[in-house]
């Protein structure tokens, strides 16, 4: 009796582990595998377990394998986003927000930010890197909670490369008290903060977020569009301090990504060996032509400066005034980034815009002179390997972790397909097919989520 039940239990424990590892073949009438010049025609990828194990072009089906056909669409990689903010939303009123986030309790606007990372992930972004996650007068590291709880299954979004609190200078972009009165909040901020000055302060302030989850390092180098006490293309830390920032970073096999629109400092930077330049907005040739030759990539972050241009009256007249600087110039330097052969990383600056609209940045790109193919390796192949995890993810190739979602029609044709993913999978998991379990907020905050009502 003892030994038949022995052997029941290990008949069901053998088919659950079949059922586990059932085959799943993904069909559509195209691919596009990430890294290739064209996409081809009826695309198929085999999925078993969270792996790929198969993917082409005209494959036979296995005869065991579950078909989920999506028809006249293109079977692609998981989009990713260099640069999102999902622990925030900076994208209504600015004034209101800021507000806000210190009306708020930082717990309601963590559970908040799982919305975020739900909206982004059913949008099509299997991965993102959060450049930035901070609450004024808070120490909690919201975006390593966040990137922790959708490891651990317990809720769903992207896989996220988190940078913590983000490195910058006292008054900086990235000094959180800026614009409030001085010590309304008790102290000044510290490394602990983020805020950090001389090479030594940056040390710190580096150990100090990789000690608590970062897994990229983030440094405002310039002045930026959205802090009240700063010019935008102002240099905010010197030679040394960026020398430090790279040395320590890499020695702790971090990448570093850096916040600059202004030219000067961000050749500076370029030289101190940063991995990204996020937004660039007022680089010259000169300066993309260092670029090029040292293998930086380049984040652009368009959707960042469209929207607040569309929204100006949301933004204090200084704030317009530095917008409409930045706009006028970032153009002029993505047609020539493009135009030079610069390795472009697909970013976009989410929480800026309403979370979930980030597939609008391909359709910028390509309406300045970047292939609509290009414009698609830029969120593949580029951000996988600017992420340094190009080994798992980033393509459809066999052995690769199955992040494959579906767009309509072909996306080489009409890039705006990519603003209508129909199907997504993570990991081998389905997280969507049919529309989205939450409705995104059309040229609004999010209003349901950010209204403090109650
Ligand atoms: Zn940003």
């Amino acid at each position: 009796m003892k030994v038949t039940r022995c052997v029941v239990a290990a008949f069901l424990l053998a088919m659950s582990a079949r059922g586990a590892d059932e085959v799943i073949a993904l069909k559509a009438a195209r691919i596009f595998d990430g890294k290739s010049d064209a996409v081809l025609q009826n695309g198929m990828v085999l999925v078993e377990g969270d792996k790929i194990i198969d993917v082409g072009s005209n494959l036979p089906v296995p005869s065991s394998a579950r078909v989920i056909d999506l028809g006249d669409a293109t079977l692609c990689p998981g989009f990713m986003d260099a640069h999102t903010h999902l622990t925030n939303d900076f994208s209504g009123n600015y004034n209101e927000r800021r507000l806000r986030e210190i009306d708020l309790n930082v717990s309601e606007q963590a559970i908040r930010a799982t919305v975020f990372a739900r909206t982004t992930v059913e949008a099509g972004f299997t991965t993102v890197r959060d450049l930035g996650s901070r609450f004024v007068a808070s120490h909690e590291f919201v975006d390593v909670a966040l990137r922790n709880s959708i490891n651990k299954g317990l809720i769903v979004g992207p896989r996220m490369l988190v940078a913590t609190k983000g490195i910058g200078a006292t008054g900086g972009h990235f000094d959180p008290t800026n614009g409030f009165r001085d010590f309304l909040f008790g102290r000044e901020p510290d490394y602990t903060d983020g805020i950090a000055n001389g090479p030594d302060e940056i040390r710190k302030a580096v150990r100090f977020e990789v000690k608590n989850g970062a897994d990229v390092i983030k440094a405002a180098v310039s002045g930026g569009v959205l802090s009240l006490t700063d010019e935008v293309d102002t240099p905010q830390l010197t030679a040394a301090e960026m020398a430090a920032l790279v040395d320590e970073s890499h020695r702790l096999r971090k990448k570093v990504a850096v916040h600059c629109h202004g030219d000067q400092v961000a050749r500076e930077a370029i030289e101190a060996g940063v991995d990204s330049i996020e937004h660039g907005s007022f680089m010259k040739t000169e300066t993309l032509a260092i670029m090029k030759k040292k293998g930086t990539f380049l984040t652009p972050t368009l959707m960042a400066t469209e929207w607040i241009m569309s929204k100006l009256d949301n933004y204090p007249l200084a704030l317009q005034a530095k917008a409409k600087a930045a706009a006028a110039a970032r153009s002029d330097m993505f047609r020539n980034a493009v135009k030079m052969g610069l390795r472009i990383s697909f970013g976009t600056d989410a929480a800026v815009y309403p979370h979930g609209q980030n597939a609008k940045e391909f359709k910028l790109m390509v309406d300045l002179g970047m292939k609509p193919i290009d414009a698609l390796k830029s969120a593949t192949a580029n951000d996988a390997e600017l992420l340094g995890i190009g080994q798992k993810v980033g393509t459809l190739e066999k052995g690769k972790l199955a992040d494959v979602i579906a767009v309509p029609g072909d996306p080489t044709l009409d890039i705006t397909a990519t603003e209508r993913v129909s199907f997504v999978m993570k990991e081998g998991k389905v997280i969507r097919q049919g529309p989205p379990s939450v409705q995104k907020a059309e040229n609004t905050a999010s209003p349901q989520l950010a209204d403090p009502a109650d």
